[in-house]
Order: structure tokens, then C-alpha cells, then sequence
């Protein structure tokens, strides 16, 4: 009777795209009373991060200079968006786009309430990041050991060891961790990743400190089918209001994985304005999926973002502007002409 009302009343939800919260409340009251857990309903409110001028511009052949990037923060900013990844600070020998972190840092009008993330890869990244006055930095460790080799030089236990050590000092200094898992749902060197083996990285990140942490399909592989499996195996570890899902369009599943996510009570999306950033594992195809795409959908749902989906897209124009390229945004492209 359970799983009939729990069929009944999810099917209600995950094809009704103009719900109201009225018919939510009454969903939670009726699943309690019938003993069912609500835990498919759609989130009221999805916190979304703005990984575009951080992992898209990391990703665009072409550098910006670091007056483009304050000016495409700001926009971000007074377009409405909660937590926006400014930068990275790496060695600009291995990722030049984000030599100017500093300028950057120093360059941006930082709204209250708005958080500025920046990549912190070791502890000598995280105490530039602390110089440059950042509250809040991401740290970020694979799933698969391939790609943790090939990408960021070490094992994943290594680096599970050096993010430690970042995650100390940043408790002592009262600064945010944000952890990042890529490959969550496959690897270019590996193939298949086991949801197990994420939900073991993701659980080793949750509780060295990090507060959130974003499982990554860096490749786009991912399907619904496999999301919902992966999610299955990372929330018997990790409360799932810890979560962020990352996903990229390379085979056009981002939106489909994203709203999976959210039926299994996820409420935090990772997206980039005009899908900065392409996939360098699949010459010419889609990197990270569209913030405007994103917002477009929630919308649809009746999920609030606090997003002005305007003002973003003239955050998305003005940056495709500055790289000469076209938006990656099908919302934008409908709506836009660019
Ligand atoms: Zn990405």
C-alpha cells in the first residue's frame, strides 16, 4: 500500500512541472500519514554554484583578462546567484588562465551573503587564498585513480592526505571547504567508476570537514540511470543535504541527471553561465551544462533560485563577447540570437 501511494504520488510530481507549494505541503502530510517518505519531492529552493569564471574559464582556450572576469563576477553577482567560484589558486604554470587570481580577488564587488569560493589544491594554494581574503575554498580529489594520477599527480589516498592538511588549517582560520569528486560517473582512463568507490571518496571529504561536497560527472557520461544509482550508493554515506551534483552535457543527459538528483533530495546544482568550458576528453562537445538552462528548468518546476534569469544571460552574452564564441545555453540561444 506503501510503495503504491509512494508510485502514486511521485509520478504526481515528477510530471507535474507547474506544482504549487500548497500541493507539496499536502503531499509531505499525506506521504507521513501513510507512512511513506517524502524524500522524492522536489526541493522548494535549489541553491545554484556558478562555476563559470573558475572551472569554465579554466577550460576556454582563449584567456580573458582579469577585468573580464571582475566584470563577469559582478554581473553574476546582481544577477541574483549565491555562491560564485572566482578562481583558482594553482601554479599558473600548470593552469595560466588563473595567474590573475589575485587581481581577481581584489577586483570584485563582493555582495553580502554571497559566497566567493576559490580552488585551494594544497596547503601553500589554500594560505594564498587566505592572503587574497577568501572565506571559502574548494578542494578537489577523483574517484578514479587513473584520472587522480593524470590530473592532479597523486594517488587518491595522497591527495586525500593533502586535502587534509588543507582542511586543518582552514578550520583553525574559520574558512569554508567545499569538496569536489570528479569522475562520479565515469573516467576517460578507467571507464566504468564503482558508485561505491565515490561514495567512499566522497565519505573520506565529508568527514575530514568539508561542508558540502559536489560529486562531479567531469565527463558527462552519466545517465539518469547511473546517477540514481551512484546517489543510491553516496547517501547511505553522506547526508544528502551535503550534496551538490556537477554535471556535464557532453552527451546532452546534464538536465535528466540534474532532476534525478533533485527527486533523491538533492538542492544543490553546480552550472556555468553559457556552459563555459569545453570537455577535453571529447573534441567540440559540451562542457559544463548551461547555468540559464538550469534556472529555466527550475523555474518550470516552481523551485525557487533567487536567480534573474535576464540579468544572467546578459552575464552570459557579455562573456561570449569577450571569448568570440557562441553560448552553450539552448535557453539563451532561443532567446537570444547570439
Ligand atoms: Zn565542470
Amino acid at each position: 500500500m506503501a510503495a503504491a501511494m509512494m508510485m502514486r504520488v511521485c509520478g504526481t510530481f515528477s510530471s507535474g512541472l507547474g506544482f504549487r507549494f500548497r500541493d507539496l505541503r499536502s503531499f509531505v502530510s499525506a506521504a507521513k500519514a501513510a507512512g511513506v517518505s517524502p524524500v522524492k519531492c522536489l526541493p522548494e529552493r535549489v541553491k545554484i554554484v556558478e562555476v563559470g569564471p573558475r572551472d569554465g574559464l579554466q577550460n576556454e582556450k582563449t584567456i580573458v583578462p582579469a577585468e573580464v572576469k571582475i566584470r563577469l563576477i559582478d554581473m553574476l553577482s546582481e544577477a541574483g546567484l549565491p555562491v560564485i567560484e572566482a578562481t583558482s589558486f594553482v601554479s599558473p604554470k600548470w593552469v595560466p588562465q588563473m595567474a590573475d587570481q589575485m587581481e581577481v580577488m581584489q577586483g570584485i564587488r563582493k555582495h553580502p551573503g554571497v559566497s566567493y569560493p576559490v580552488l585551494a589544491p594544497n596547503l601553500k594554494g589554500f594560505q594564498a587564498a587566505v592572503k587574497a581574503d577568501a572565506r571559502e575554498v574548494a578542494i578537489f580529489g577523483a574517484a578514479s585513480e587513473l584520472f587522480s594520477k593524470k590530473n592532479i599527480n597523486c594517488s587518491i589516498e595522497e591527495s586525500l592526505q593533502r586535502f587534509e592538511e588543507v582542511t586543518r588549517a582552514a578550520q583553525e582560520a574559520g574558512v569554508l571547504v567545499r569538496g569536489y569528486v570528479s569522475c562520479v560517473l565515469g573516467c576517460p582512463y578507467e571507464g566504468k567508476v564503482s558508485p561505491e568507490k565515490v561514495a567512499q571518496v566522497a565519505k573520506r571529504m565529508y568527514s575530514m570537514g568539508c561542508y558540502e561536497i559536489s560529486l562531479g560527472d567531469t565527463i558527462g557520461v552519466g545517465t539518469p540511470g547511473s546517477m540514481r544509482e551512484m546517489l543510491c550508493a553516496v547517501t547511505k554515506e553522506v547526508p544528502v543535504d551535503a550534496l551538490a551534483v556537477h554535471c556535464h552535457d557532453t552527451y546532452g543527459q546534464a538536465l535528466a541527471n540534474i532532476l534525478v538528483a533533485l527527486q533523491m533530495g538533492v538542492s544543490v546544482v553546480d552550472s556555468s553561465v553559457a556552459g563555459l568550458g569545453g570537455c577535453p576528453y571529447a573534441q567540440g562537445a559540451s562542457g559544463n551544462v548551461a547555468t540559464e538552462d538550469v534556472v529555466y528548468m527550475l523555474h518550470g518546476l516552481g523551485i525557487q533560485t533567487g536567480v534573474d534569469l535576464q540579468k544572467l544571460m546578459d552575464a552570459g552574452a557579455f562573456i561570449c563577447r569577450s571569448l568570440n564564441r557562441r553560448t552553450s545555453s539552448k535557453v539563451a540561444q532561443a532567446l537570444c540570437k547570439l
